[in-house]
């Protein structure tokens, strides 16, 4: 699969569901109303439906989210699409989790071949984090860790850098991932969906974080790769890497490789635009692929150059209407 400005897709992002157990307040509004159950495609269906993608070129798998761990027998999903790295089809499956459920899954996420994670977390401290979380319980997801260690996943933490909230306490946050042997990645707030706070309230550009950093540490540019958006240094005075995620300061959409499906069948070339395809019908019109093989293809030729994030006092709207649980981060 190759788009219109010579791209290659090989990285598919999966959201398996929208719901979540928290409520992320730059993510979600307290009372979001999710997507009714019967809209939701079965777990077979996303097997066939991601089945197709690896058949056309996807390398690189990630389940994600609202939180891919509450989705009923979502283990079920990930051994039926652990078939592909056994028959070295995919090259990666992976996942991104709040981390509330790990502790449960963790064991058997390795037994699937599953080598590493993204958790989120944006703060150490237990009340914070049940501020930004609403809902979330720090020791719940410390717990999950503990237990994603033990099984051998490796584990990139990610937090959302927040003006005001934790932009003091990411050196924290960094010494101690990288003294447990975990990567930590920043992230930029994106304008997706409307959410009860006011994003120019909480946007913090990590062009400014990089360079308070650098007062304290020796960030050292290194091209390691995880075939994501992050741009990664090495810090020296922990041995540890972090990574940026900027798509306010730095847009990193020219060497997208990346399309993203919805829980509903919904595939989305951006995740900074509308424009969709709906992969559902043509599925369920027929028994054979050709149908989907087709409206994928026809997507692909719309994949657009990139997003237009903007997040400022005088643009009130966000830039997509829906929210990051809907396409998953
Ligand atoms: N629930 C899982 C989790 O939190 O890791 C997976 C889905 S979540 C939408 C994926 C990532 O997107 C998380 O790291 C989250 O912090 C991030 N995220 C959510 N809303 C965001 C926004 N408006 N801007 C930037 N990142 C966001
Ligand atoms: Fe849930 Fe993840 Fe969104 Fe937080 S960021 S509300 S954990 S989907």
């Amino acid at each position: 699969m190759i788009d219109p400005f010579g791209r290659r897709i090989s990285y598919l992002r999966v959201s398996v569901t929208d719901r979540c157990d928290f409520r992320c307040t730059y993510c979600m509004a307290e009372d979001m109303t999710f997507l009714p159950k019967r809209d939701l495609l079965s777990l077979e269906e996303l097997d066939r439906l991601t089945t197709v993608f690896v058949e056309k070129g996807v390398r690189k798998l990630r389940l994600t989210g609202g939180e891919p761990l509450v989705r009923k027998n979502i283990m079920h999903l990930v051994r039926q699409i652990s078939r592909h790295l056994k028959s070295g089809a995919l090259d990666e499956l992976t996942i991104t989790t709040n981390g509330s459920q790990l502790a449960k899954h963790a064991a058997e996420l390795a037994d699937c071949g599953v080598k590493r994670i993204n958790v989120s977390i944006d703060t150490l401290d237990p009340a914070k984090f049940r501020a930004i979380t609403r809902w979330g319980n720090v020791e719940q997801v410390m717990a999950g860790l503990d237990a994603a260690q033990a099984a051998g996943l490796k584990i990139k933490l990610n937090a959302v850098a927040l003006k005001n909230f934790n932009d003091q306490e990411i050196p924290d946050l960094m010494r101690w991932a990288h003294g447990r042997g975990m990567d930590l990645t920043v992230i930029e707030t994106m304008p997706m969906g409307e959410i009860d706070a006011d994003r120019t309230d909480q946007y913090l550009p990590l062009s400014q974080l990089r360079s308070d950093l650098e007062q304290r540490f020796t960030l050292n540019d290194i091209p390691y790769k995880t075939g994501g958006p992050a741009r990664y240094v090495e810090v020296a005075e922990t041995g540890g890497r972090l990574g940026f995620i900027t798509p306010m300061t730095h847009n990193f959409c020219e060497s997208c490789n990346r399309v993203r499906l919805t829980c509903t069948g919904t595939l989305y070339m951006c995740l900074g635009q509308e424009d969709a395809a709906d992969l559902r019908t043509p599925m369920r019109a027929s028994e054979g692929n050709e149908l989907l093989a087709q409206a994928i293809d026809e997507a692909i030729t719309r994949k657009p150059k990139g997003h237009d994030f903007i997040i400022d006092r005088t643009t009130r709207r966000p830039a997509v209407s829906r929210h990051m649980s809907v396409t998953g981060g």
